[in-house]
């Protein structure tokens, strides 16, 4: 073989090779696409009891934290899910949300864990889907001059996001502030509620603020203006921050409560509420793949 022959084939033996090579690395290249097209779905819970049966059931998990905040990080049906337990009430919920886009990017967030009933129809163990979620927190009080006591059956619903302004002089923030459950997952909670035996599961409203109501006037009046179905402490600052980065969010809220009928603390409720919100992820996971 002459000289410039061998050289010749060297240079397509090469060529072969470095395109074989490409090619791994390009099939190296959609796997790791692949992976990052599935993007986690979280699931929130305030207290341990809350979130860490649901921690329970992850496969691969891993533990991650940040400030207070403990990621679970795992899957479900090789789905990545990763739970979060959060602290209870608005600022731990707002934070650790923030902090989970950020890092994770999920594509879906769900809020769930116990709650209070407003509604007379509801017992200890039914489920709310939260069709909406608000502030109930969020209030400013009427004028009242010096000895003219307090009312609150007269204050009015703020809404912090009605402008950059302020809120205290804008008539227009003077509404109630709902963010609605996301579709989809409404859907996927409503597919698999016949399997929930340990009570009823309804759509209906979640209101929140750092406050535990035990005036039942109070929660009456709550039901009446607003419409709430349930309170709880977490819901609404979750939805406010999925909303600012547009995460599709529901609240699941169970009654381990409910004044209004008598319905005594149950603590048990925590877990059988991650039971049910375990099958809706199955599900929601199903129509996503
Ligand atoms: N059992 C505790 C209270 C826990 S703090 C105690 O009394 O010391 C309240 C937590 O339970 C919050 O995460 C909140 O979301 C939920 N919760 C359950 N029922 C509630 C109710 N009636 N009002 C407000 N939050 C309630």
């Amino acid at each position: 073989m002459n000289k410039q022959l061998r050289n010749a084939m060297l240079a397509i033996i090469t060529v072969l090779f470095l395109s074989i090579l490409a090619g791994c690395n390009s099939s190296v290249q959609s796997e790791s696409n692949k992976s990052k097209e599935q993007q986690p779905i979280l699931i929130q819970g305030p207290m341990p009891i809350e979130a860490e049966k649901f921690a329970d059931r992850l496969e691969n998990v891993k533990e991650e934290k940040s400030g207070t905040f403990e990621f679970y990080i795992g899957t479900v049906d090789d789905y990545p899910v990763i739970v979060a337990k959060t602290g209870k009430g608005m600022e731990n919920t707002a934070a650790a949300t923030a902090v989970a886009i950020e890092k994770y990017d999920p594509a879906a967030i769900i809020n769930q864990g116990t709650s209070g009933g407003h509604d007379p129809d509801l017992h200890v163990f039914d489920i709310v889907l939260g069709k909406r979620v608000t502030n109930i927190g969020s209030l400013k009080t009427s004028h009242k001059e010096d000895g003219e006591g307090m009312d609150p059956t007269t204050w009015i619903p703020m809404d912090l996001m009605a402008n950059e302004g302020s809120a205290g002089e804008d008539p227009d923030a003077e509404n109630i502030r709902y963010f609605k459950g996301n579709e989809d997952l409404l859907a996927a909670a409503n597919a698999v509620k016949d399997e929930y035996t340990k009570g009823e599961v309804v759509k209906g409203t979640i209101g929140s603020a750092d406050v535990w109501n035990n005036e039942v006037d109070r929660i009456q009046w709550f039901h009446e203006k607003y419409g709430t179905s349930v309170e709880e402490m977490e819901g609404a600052a979750g939805a406010q921050i999925a909303k600012a980065y547009d995460v599709p969010f529901l609240g699941i809220r169970i009654l381990s409560n409910n004044k209004v009928n008598g319905g005594e603390y149950n603590p048990n409720t925590a877990e059988a509420n991650q039971e049910y919100v375990y099958k809706v992820v199955k599900e929601y996971i199903s129509t996503i793949e």
